[in-house]
């Protein structure tokens, strides 16, 4: 630290403190030059330092610097590593610097509470525990370098549907046990300097402005003295926010902190300490991490280093799920003559989620690409995709030229919603995808039309498939006649512009090769709306024997690996998926080849839970996530043996979607969301209710076996405020180096108030050599035991009453009020291998004593 915050503060005119309140732009803060406080820039996120610029889709506004793409967060969360992710938080905090970044937009630490959340993949796990100390180490790691994280969505933010206004309805107690519990660990054990708030409502108010939220919990209780920041265009109430605690809405210029809450000032609304006490936080955090000595003017650079690549591959493998393997691997490359590698994600992995998270990756290696890189001058590599799983056409780019014969796109801008009127401002876009942020002049007011100039030459003759979508109005002309027409038309609501567009309708239109065709598109922001934009996309219309020829291929080949998956079109912020089921016709695929290669091996590529309907026919199922940049040498490090299957799932896997605990809850209907089950979230549902998953939390095999022997206790009794620890000898009896995880489960046995059959409290992963033991370490404190008791509100005040109806009361027998409670009695410590019963090895009953 080198300022004197309150100092400086104290020197600083209301107009300048609330400058800083709002942001600079779209990824900076204000700066005020006349006391030497410079601008800080901010970055996404979670699987990457992209650093201020809009993620490439977003399109037109350059080239941002390409950077490391580690594995998504479900991935990291599957490893059940700390140690490991804090190197990555670190690698993470060191980009955000290369970057010229101070603050890190991440992690998201919203819970998996349906396997059907647009943005599991981000988010670490189901369960708190894990997600808290995955992320508690990633913050370390990542602050360790100098920059500040915002761990983020502050709360319930558990949903893409309706997601800007969507009220979150949960009870206090889940909220406590569930929800709240990751943030809090990031804030107490891992430091968090910043929180970031939710689109959502919680419990009726704006993630930003909510009082409870934000001051009672965060900070009166957690003792939070780092800064919040808004979610981009999330809502809040100026005056709220303020006595809230809000301190930075993003992105800028301001629209409802700022010189908004400047005015509220003046009117007399807000308290001008307030003001000084967001200020005084968000610099005191700013001159923490170093960023007020940063010289002005530093520019966002781009540097691959080799560490880099060697740690995104070692936790791509860390997190990689063996799910099934009766035999088949690790493939034994050398005594195959051919190999076939088929599947959408055999040459189209996918290595990262979409939205906010998304970058241009340093590189991307494909499963194709490393088999063939490393096999393919011996064994002959065949390939086919068997099926299109493609949800949203390209842009156009190839081909494109302006009037002016220039490649690109003309666009003519106009002022007022309906194309009428003379052109303001000509601008040129290198493709057919087009997002504004606002209008794209300031000669512009809020609503706008533009039309969009050009002719587009094919190179490939025949059937093309032609789509437009929009955030706002538009339509489709092709050599004058219209296409494709939702201007004069509404279109059905669709996934997107980040779920704010318009669906894509598809036409079939006959291309020849090397014939122009004048491509016009009408669009026109109608109402003024913050995101519009527009997109027409085409291709050629794939072949119909795709399946045909990959089920031929794997006739033929000695070895099949079918990569299958999802996307960054179908897992992405913005909106949830409909179903679980892989896209596109994959079952059929996996069934068709596996009937001609019982052996195929299959490997998903996906960020959260598919249905799996041909798990019980297939002989190995891995699941790779989406694993990061290196994510292609990763996964066949796995499959031919040089790397353990590390990872371990971090959210259960259930047979079909509707057993899972949101069901009838999800996604938000009518404004509202509720968290209808409550406490049974994840496992703590399929165990409590005994109901048979696909694959549970916590499960996932090694390519050698262990035994965890009987473990030894510290004591049988608990005292609360002492402490427990479990130490227990786990062995590696097979024949090769190998990893596992122990995990402890705390199951009371007569608890006051309903409570889940039992929940993670400790784990442990170790890694030991054939015939080696070592002991695992679990530790317990009150928290492993105690529950959030909600009180009881409406006790009866006479106490002469009250007292013969003591029984379900507390020991006191007085009326419970809020807070967590230990009770006193009998619990048992559950220590396995994963969240089903039949993967637990010991079951070790203990005492707790409420005094010594
Ligand atoms: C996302 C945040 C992200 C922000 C900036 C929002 O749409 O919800 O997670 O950090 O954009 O890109």
């Amino acid at each position: 630290m080198t300022r004197d915050i309150s100092k400086l503060v104290a020197e600083m005119t209301l107009a300048e403190k609330a400058s800083l309140t709002a942001g600079a732009d779209l990824w900076s803060t204000a700066a005020v030059e006349r006391l030497g406080i410079p601008s800080v820039f901010v970055t996404d996120g979670p699987n990457g330092a992209r650093g201020p610029s809009l993620p490439e889709f977003v399109g037109g506004e350059g080239e941002s610097p390409k950077a490391v793409c580690v594995p998504c967060g479900s991935a990291l969360g599957a490893t059940w590593d700390p140690e490991l992710v804090g190197r990555v938080g670190a690698l993470l905090g060191d980009e955000a610097r290369t970057k010229a970044c101070r603050v890190l937009l991440a992690p998201t630490v919203n819970l998996h509470r349906s396997p059907l959340w647009g943005r599991n993949f981000e988010g670490y796990s189901e369960d708190p525990l894990l997600t808290g100390v995955v992320a508690a180490a990633f913050i370390r790691g990542a602050q360790s370098q100098g920059v500040a994280t915002t761990v983020k969505h502050f709360a319930g933010n558990e949903s893409e549907t309706e997601r800007m206004t969507a009220d979150s309805v949960i009870d206090e107690r889940t909220l406590r046990e569930l929800y709240l519990v990751p943030f809090e660990m990031a804030v107490r054990d891992g430091g968090a300097l910043g929180v970031m708030t939710g689109y959502n409502r919680l419990n009726g108010s704006w993630g930003a402005d909510n009082e409870w939220l934000l001051k009672s919990v965060l900070r009166d209780e957690w003792g939070f003295d780092g800064f919040v920041i808004s979610d981009w265009y999330a809502f809040g109430d100026t005056a709220s926010a303020a006595s809230a605690g809000m301190d930075l809405a993003m992105p800028g210029p301001d629209r409802w902190y700022g010189s908004f809450l400047q005015a509220e000032v003046e009117r007399g609304e807000v308290d001008e300490s307030l003001v000084d006490a967001t200020v005084t936080r968000l610099l005191t955090v700013l001159d923490r991490v170093g960023a007020l000595d940063d010289p002005p003017g530093q520019v966002p650079g781009s540097i691959e280093r080799p560490e880099h690549r060697a740690l995104a591959r070692e936790a791509a493998t860390a997190a990689t799920v063996l799910l099934v393997n009766d035999g088949v691997l690790p493939l034994d490359v050398g005594g195959l003559r051919t190999l076939a590698v088929i599947g959408p994600n055999a040459a189209d992995t996918a290595i990262m989620g979409g939205g906010s998270a998304q970058l241009s990756a340093h590189r991307a290696t494909s499963v194709l690409d490393a088999f063939t890189e490393r096999f393919g001058d011996r064994v002959e590599i065949l390939h086919e995709r068997g099926v299109d799983t493609t949800r949203h056409l390209p842009a156009i780019a190839e081909g494109l030229v302006t009037r002016a014969g220039e490649p690109g796109w003309e666009l003519e801008l106009i002022d007022g919603p309906d194309l009428a009127g003379e052109v303001i401002e000509r601008k040129h876009r290198d493709d057919t995808e087009l997002w504004f942020f606002g209008p794209p002049s300031p000669a512009l007011g809020a609503t706008f039309s533009i039309r969009a100039l050009g002719t587009f030459t094919p190179s490939v003759s025949g059937a093309w498939q032609v789509s437009l979508s929009h955030a706002g109005r538009a339509r489709l002309l092709l050599d004058g006649d219209v296409v494709l027409d939702g201007l004069s038309r509404e279109v059905p609501p669709g996934p997107t512009f980040l779920g704010q567009g318009s669906d894509e309708p598809i036409v079939t239109v006959e291309f020849e090769a090397g014939r122009k065709v004048e491509l016009v598109v009408e669009f026109a922001n109608v109402s003024g709306r913050m995101l519009s934009g527009v997109k027409v996309g085409a291709r050629p219309a794939p072949p119909t024997d795709l399946i045909e020829r990959a089920v031929a291929a794997a006739a033929r080949a000695d070895a099949v690996v079918v990569v299958v998956g999802t996307n960054k079109e179908w897992e992405a912020e913005g909106h949830d998926r409909e179903t679980m089921n892989l896209p596109g016709g994959q079952d059929e695929l996996i069934e068709r080849v596996l009937e001609v290669h019982p052996d195929a091996v299959v490997v998903v590529n996906a960020g959260a839970p598919v249905a799996m309907p041909w798990t019980d026919r297939a002989r190995a199922v891995v699941f790779g996530w989406f694993g990061g940049q290196e994510m292609g040498d990763a996964v066949v490090d796995v499959l031919v043996g040089d790397a353990e299957p590390a990872g371990r799932l971090p959210m259960t896997f259930p047979v079909l979607l509707e057993h899972n605990p949101s069901y009838g809850n999800f996604p938000a209907e009518n404004g509202e969301t509720v968290y209808g089950e409550g406490l049974l979230m994840g496992y703590r549902w399929y165990d409590t209710r005994s109901i048979n998953t696909m694959f549970p939390f916590g499960s996932g095999g090694s390519y050698t076996q262990f035994e965890i022997g009987e473990p030894a206790l510290s004591s049988r009794t608990f005292v609360p405020g002492s402490g427990l620890t479990v130490e227990a000898p786990v062995t590696n009896i097979g024949d090769r180096r190998g990893c596992e995880v122990v995990q402890c489960y705390v199951a009371p046995i007569a608890p006051r108030l309903m409570r889940p059959f039992k929940e993670l409290k400790a784990f442990a992963k170790i890694w030991l050599d054939p015939g080696e033991t070592a002991t695992v370490t679990l530790d317990l404190d009150d928290r492993s035991f105690a529950y959030w008791d909600p009180g009881d509100p409406d006790a009866l005040a006479d106490p002469a009453i009250d007292t013969w109806m003591t029984a379900s009361r507390p020991p006191t027998g007085l009326p419970p009020t809020p807070g967590w409670v230990i009770d006193p009695g009998r619990y048992e410590l559950h220590i396995g291998r994963s969240s089903a019963r039949a993967n637990i090895v010991h079951v070790i009953e203990i005492e707790i004593w409420s005094e010594v």
